[in-house]
């Protein structure tokens, strides 16, 4: 049989193109080779996409500060899914990340009703524990959103620049939307920009790991946040063909454009609501001299956010993964051999019959199976590859592989339960 082996293929990348073309999200292929060490998610193509990622392998690379932020909403029970973002963050943070976690707290009780109460509880005993036991290290910040006054001062201050159809585009509200609701989402774009606030180190380069479906609001999050700065610096070509930058302000004070054009080296012409400079050779050094100016002057600076995307697991029946369905996913909190046979029961990628199966081989880009080793399962690319060989080759059996998923995703339950039971006693040392 001629088939070409690539174990990554599993998953359909097409689904995902309109993101590049439609949205500019750019494909994560080329920044896989800037990273020295790249987590499995990026090397098995399951981050697939980028905004700006290159800031951070920038900062990644020069030792130079920059921050990564999630968040999670306590509604219900963490899942593998949930881990896939933790663990995203986990590996920032190693790599030199000041890490960030939000419960969205403020979400689930407008969106949801939840009490606060039951907000606490879930977001302590499902998600942090969670995210602690998986390796989240103490010198990274994990805050409640309705406890810290920072993001609540922040999306008060963001909400002067989000008008209501620009949110409703995003988020369908309409007449009967509460408000609550409205201010949650922008708390949203407060979490993701509140690590560039100066109690934080000020304006850096900070990425957000999610799923492709969060674009939007990281789309509402830059616009927000180039809305806040208080100067704008544009590109411009002169008669000649001579490019130059000019930064612009509607509102910075005289003294603060006459400040810039005196700390920017080179030849700058300062005008009223900007300064052209026409000698900066390096946009970077330009852009940190803008920001200092703008944060003396009382005034915003925020880098835009950069953002990875990764791809979804499908439900273990097959189709998506849904709360109200148990059995579509696994639980990092739920019994180990019940969720062994879950696995048991999973849709997979095999044919018919066992004659079939050896005749044509498995298709392991339809199995759920297959994606449990993909994304969680299995860490040794020469064993994943092995697995995805065999199955295509008809050499492998579909029970075979069930016996090894559920074997494996027990062993990950206990362990991680256990550990769970360890991070419960260090919460102090996160300022719990
Ligand atoms: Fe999936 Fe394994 Fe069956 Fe292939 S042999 S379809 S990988 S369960």
């Amino acid at each position: 049989m001629n088939m070409k082996i690539d174990p990554w293929s599993a998953l359909n990348i097409d689904d995902y193109s309109k993101l590049f073309d439609e949205f500019g999200i750019q494909p994560f292929d080329d920044m896989v080779r800037e990273i020295e060490n790249p987590h499995k998610f990026m090397s098995r193509k399951i981050i697939f996409g980028h905004r700006n990622y290159n800031r951070i392998t920038d900062a990644m690379n020069n030792n130079k500060p920059f921050s990564v932020m999630s968040g999670f909403m306590p509604s219900g029970k963490i899942h593998l899914g949930h881990k896939m973002v933790m663990e995203e963050i986990i590996w920032h943070q190693q790599q030199g990340a000041d890490a960030f976690v939000g419960i969205a707290d403020r979400e689930a009780h407008a969106v949801r009703g939840m009490s606060w109460e039951r907000c606490n509880d879930i977001g302590i005993n499902e998600y942090i524990v969670s995210l602690i036991a998986l390796g989240f290290e103490p010198n990274g910040h994990i805050y409640f959103q309705s406890k810290s006054e920072q993001v609540k001062d922040l999306a008060f201050e963001l909400s002067s620049k989000a008008n209501y159809s620009e949110l409703s585009a995003i988020y369908g509200f309409t007449g009967e939307t509460n408000v609550a609701h409205m201010l949650s989402a922008v708390t949203q774009s407060a979490d993701i920009l509140h690590p560039q606030l100066e109690e934080y180190g000020g304006p850096k380069p900070a990425v957000i790991p999610v799923g492709s479906d969060q674009d939007p609001h990281i789309r509402l999050t830059r616009g927000l946040g180039h809305k806040m700065n208080m100067f704008k610096i544009e590109g411009r070509e002169d008669k000649e063909g001579n490019r130059y930058f000019s930064i612009r302000s509607k509102a910075a004070p005289e003294e603060a454009l006459k400040e810039l054009s005196q700390r920017i080296p080179g030849k700058t012409k300062l005008f009223e609501g900007h300064v052209d400079v026409f000698s900066a050779d390096n946009f970077e050094s330009l852009m940190k001299i803008v920001q200092d100016v703008e944060l003396e002057f009382g005034g915003y600076a925020f880098v835009p956010p950069s953002s990875t995307y990764h791809r979804f697991m499908s439900g273990l029946q097959g189709g998506k993964m849904s709360s109200s369905i148990p059995e579509s996913y696994i639980s990092l909190t739920e019994e180990p051999k019940g969720a062994a046979k879950k696995v048991k029961k999973a849709k997979t990628g095999g044919r018919i019959n066992l004659e079939e199966q050896k005749k044509l081989g498995g298709e392991p880009e339809k199995c759920s199976v297959y994606e449990m080793f993909l994304f969680h399962l299995v860490d040794d690319d020469e064993e994943l590859a092995q697995i995805y060989t065999e199955c295509c080759e008809g050499t492998r059996m579909c029970g075979h592989c069930k016996a090894l998923a559920a074997e494996r995703t027990e062993k990950f339950l206990k362990e991680h339960q256990e550990l769970r039971e360890v991070a419960k006693d260090r919460l102090d040392e996160y300022g719990l």
